[in-house]
């Protein structure tokens, strides 16, 4: 569809204001283009906001400082160990040439400070290549109140990953505060992250100011955005994409229930954030059983890539995975609310929690990441009901380090056993009726696992047997820092989705995001980013930041191109 009329003019229109389409909508703003950032929800910042913030960029110039000097040879080969060929080579590269330099370009320009993490392993730690740190960074902690009344305007994170009620904490913070009572160090931090809240509250925010995770990230795109003046509207959706003699040449957006034309005079970059809330796309993309189990916004539902698609641009091929997979249970609250949890990076690898499927077998190694532990939810589903599976532990764990949504150190959780979130009997026989689950199964897969945990050794799955499963467990638990025994009642299970945290599958691009069409073309004025652009990953999760890092990236890319494209 073309139109003759328009109700604005810019030079790039930018659709989404999550990683990809805020780091797009600056680089071309720094490059001297008039832009205008579009959101569809009332908020900015989108799955950016409410994530871990995690950002793989590796070559980044921290990298050396921090102890990991890293080598192109040397991430390529690890690429190569794990991507392999569910990306196009030439994608992979553009991405590993490019993402260091964004890192730089957004820390001399704008408020992005990326701070790379001097232990981190890659999820394969054991392929050639992988790295032990320095690949990944975080966003450094955002001062919240910067943004001064537009901090209402910024997405909040999960409540989830929030205490009393609205302070942020990273797993560092969340060490300190299980410690006090331990440790001066985690006495002293634990204050003032405490004290610092308070003062927030009692000056009548209503969360906490200290921004971190992806808080922090979307924070200080946010704030970069308002530092330069780039027009943004909230509450406007994409409608359409414009086309003129073969060309993306503007938007129809419903703004405010109206709507409206605006000229994009040299380019569109779509940013929505793809599609994990889109029934008909997940039954066309996902492998069933699916389910709207997604920790993503429900916002996105997928309108980039299909309006991309009607003028012509090609779903991209050839990935593994369709989305990035994460186990996520699910609170159904009285009022019919749901909460959702993600399970990242905190219960899984804990010594002395095991995962089972309805026979009461293990089927995983439970401290691997959390894409790897939904592919083998799927795996075990084929031969036995595995969707749901189950978290189980017992009393001592969750007193420790808590499971989901039930937290650690006596806090109430009768309100979740009451929403039939939390499970709990006295013994594991009883359990395992309550929650449908073989109880025979259940009780040799303990025992078996109980002796893996003396030995520190398991045969069957090799929980523990990574450093990036370390990284996760208890260093104060020997032999093995992710393996402890289910011995003392009462014993709890938490149900476990085949969630995601986001889509991989996306438009087909190529190294400077244009969107290509069916026979490989790009189209002019159209460029894809964040998770509307097929992933460079392929739907792999090789480590921390995978979906990010290339957000920014190609959003960095995207922004220059556009830029500087003949209109
Ligand atoms: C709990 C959680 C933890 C995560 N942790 C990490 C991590 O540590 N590292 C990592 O790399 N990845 C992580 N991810 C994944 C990561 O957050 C996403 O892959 C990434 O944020 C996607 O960025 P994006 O710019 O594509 O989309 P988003 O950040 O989701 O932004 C898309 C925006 O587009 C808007 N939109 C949708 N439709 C329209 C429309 N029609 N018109 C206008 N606007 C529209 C949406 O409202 C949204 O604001 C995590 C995700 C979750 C949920």
């Amino acid at each position: 569809m073309s139109t003759t009329h328009w109700d604005a003019e810019y030079d790039v229109v930018v659709v989404g204001s999550g990683a990809g389409g805020m780091a797009a909508a600056l680089t071309a703003s720094i490059e001297g283009r008039r832009v205008l950032l579009v959101e569809k929800s009332d908020r900015i910042g989108g799955s950016t906001a409410v994530s871990g913030g995690a950002v793989w960029a590796p070559l980044n110039a921290q990298s050396d400082k921090v102890g990991h000097p890293d080598t192109f040879d040397k991430v390529w080969t690890y690429m190569q160990n794990t991507v392999g060929d569910a990306a196009p080579a030439d994608m992979q590269r553009a991405y590993l040439r490019a993402c260091a330099g964004m890192v730089d370009f957004f820390d001399k320009h704008t408020e992005v400070k990326l701070v790379a993490r001097s232990y981190s392993p890659d999820y394969y730690p054991d392929r050639e290549g992988a790295a032990l740190g320095g690949r990944s960074l975080d966003p450094a902690m955002f001062d919240g109140r910067l943004l001064g009344p537009k901090f209402s305007e910024l997405r909040d994170p999960l409540r989830e990953f929030m205490v009393l009620g609205g302070m942020m904490i990273t797993m560092t913070d969340a060490k300190h505060l299980l410690a006090v009572t331990r440790s001066f160090t985690s006495w002293r931090e634990g204050m003032k992250l405490v004290m610092r809240y308070f003062s927030d509250r009692l000056r009548g925010y209503q969360r906490g100011t200290r921004l971190v995770l992806g808080n922090a990230l979307a924070g200080r795109l946010f704030k970069s955005v308002l530092d330069r003046d780039i027009d943004y509207w909230l509450n406007a959706s994409l409608g359409q994409l414009l086309l003129k003699d073969g060309r993306v040449n503007g938007v129809s957006l419903v703004r405010n229930g109206q709507r409206i034309s605006v000229h994009a005079r040299q380019g569109v970059i779509v940013a929505t954030g793809g599609f994990p809330w889109s029934e008909s796309l997940r039954n066309e993309l996902y492998p069933q059983p699916t389910g709207p189990w997604s920790m993503s916004p429900q916002a996105n539902r997928g309108e980039g890539i299909t309006l991309a698609r009607e003028v012509g641009a090609a779903l991209g091929s050839g990935h593994v995975s369709p989305a990035f997979w994460a186990p996520v249970s699910i609170l159904k609250k009285p009022d019919g609310t749901e909460v959702r949890y993600p399970h990242l990076v905190w219960d899984r690898a804990k010594p002395g929690l095991m995962a089972v499927n309805a026979a009461g077998q293990r089927f995983v190694n439970e401290s691997t990441s959390y894409h790897e532990f939904v592919l083998g939810m799927y795996r075990s589903n084929k031969t036995v009901p595995s969707l749901p599976a189950f978290l189980v532990c017992d009393h001592d764990f969750m007193e420790r380090w808590g499971v989901g949504l039930a937290l650690p150190g006596g806090r109430p959780r009768d309100h979740l056993v009451r929403a039939g979130y939390l499970h709990q009997a006295p013994t594991l026989r009883a359990l395992a009726t309550e929650i449908g689950v073989d109880a025979d199964g259940l009780a040799a897969s303990t025992a078996r696992f109980n002796r893996f945990a003396e030995s520190g050794h398991d045969e069957d799955f090799g929980k523990g047997s990574t450093a990036y499963n370390r990284y996760l467990g208890d260093p104060e638990q020997q032999p093995n820092a992710c393996l402890g025994k289910l011995q003392q009642g009462p014993f709890y299970a938490v149900k476990v989705y085949a969630g995601d945290i986001g889509t991989a599958c996306g438009i087909h691009c190529n190294e400077s995001a244009q969107a290509l069409d069916l026979q490989g073309q790009p189209i002019p004025g159209l460029y894809m980013v964040g998770n509307d652009m097929h992933s460079v990953m392929g739907g792999e999760y090789p480590a921390p930041g995978i979906t990010l890092g290339p957000a920014l990236t190609f959003g960095w890319i995207a922004g220059r191109h556009a830029a500087h494209a003949a209109s």
